[in-house]
């Protein structure tokens, strides 16, 4: 099992330690223009002086160049980047062959995840859960990787129990898991209780709440219902009461989020990682409500 308690690799003008570090999540873009606006952004969020900035990985083989291309960029910049890495689908010869890839480009941070198959694929591969995968990245790599997994504070929708949960996420844990982002939420209370639950359990790993702005209602919506994720009644029926009203959304959004990371905060939560859905004017308001 490997050290928990090592340090995470830092950009060199990682958050002083008086404040709360942040970090960010982007998607690969899929066009020039898509690129190029999200230079803009990450040049804009850089600005909060990210711990690191994380790309998504596409299941199925959809976006894994685009995953890569876009942390050499951000490595370019200056600033540490995670790539997430998803083994379903996947064989250890691709896992092997991507890490060595990976381990080249420079990235030493990874988001190791089972991931979802597009409907219509068949599971097939030789990875069944994430704790596999990390459990084989420490086997292969050693300690060359700081290895961040996910955690689920309302459950992953495919789990049988928040026991059985929670008992997957202590498999990621064992296997060799450094750290954890969460799945976003907008209860605070169901973050601590599983913070607390897994240090009854002694995985005493940092878990960083993932923070999703509140910019859109349909894509909230539409997020939502895919992740499992869940979004309070009140916060519902309010977002729906706005309609077409995209300002009072904006403004509702970032009031409840600003909120939610400041009850976070005060909780003791070690960073707040934003799903930026690469775009930068939601995460930079909150934090600078945030101070
Ligand atoms: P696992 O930890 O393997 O868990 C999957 C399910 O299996 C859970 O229900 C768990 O309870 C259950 N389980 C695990 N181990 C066992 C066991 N031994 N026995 C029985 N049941 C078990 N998806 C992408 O495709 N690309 C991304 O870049 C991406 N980034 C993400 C980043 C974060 C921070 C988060 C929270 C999610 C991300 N996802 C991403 C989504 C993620 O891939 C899905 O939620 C996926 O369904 C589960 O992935 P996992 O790594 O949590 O899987």
């Amino acid at each position: 099992m490997t050290d928990i308690t090592a340090t995470p690799p830092m950009t060199p003008t990682a958050s002083p330690a008086s404040s709360c570090p942040v970090s960010f999540e982007f998607f690969p873009p899929k066009t020039p223009e898509g690129a190029e606006k999200l230079r803009l952004v990450r040049q804009q969020l850089y600005g909060l002086k990210p711990e690191f900035c994380s790309v998504t990985f596409g299941a199925g083989g959809s976006t894994q160049e685009g995953t890569f291309n876009t942390v050499r960029d951000i490595l370019a910049e200056g600033v540490s980047a995670a790539s997430h890495f998803s083994c379903i689908g996947a064989t250890r010869d691709t896992v092997r062959a991507q890490l060595a890839t990976l381990k080249a480009m420079g990235v030493k941070r990874l988001v190791a995840l089972r991931g979802d198959l597009p409907s219509g694929f068949g599971v097939g591969g030789e990875f069944q859960y994430a704790s596999d995968l990390v459990a084989f990245i420490r086997t292969e790599t050693g300690d060359d990787f700081y290895i961040e997994v996910a955690a689920y504070p309302e459950m992953h929708p495919q789990a049988k129990s928040p026991a059985a949960d929670l008992q997957a996420f202590a498999a990621k844990v064992n296997a060799g898991a450094n750290s954890a982002i969460t799945q976003y939420f907008y209860n605070a209370d169901a973050y601590f209780r599983f913070v607390e639950e897994a240090s009854a359990l002694g995985l005493n790993v940092p878990v960083v709440p993932g923070v999703m702005p509140i910019t859109s209602s349909t894509q909230l919506m539409r997020f939502s219902d895919a992740s499992g994720a869940e979004i309070p009644r009140w916060i519902r029926l309010r977002l729906q009461s706005f309609g077409d009203d995209v300002a009072s959304i904006k403004a509702f959004g970032l009031d409840v989020v600003t909120n939610l990371c400041a009850q976070l905060k005060a909780g003791g939560a070690p960073s707040l990682h934003f799903y930026s859905m690469n775009q930068s004017a939601a995460t930079l308001e909150i934090c600078r409500r945030l101070g």
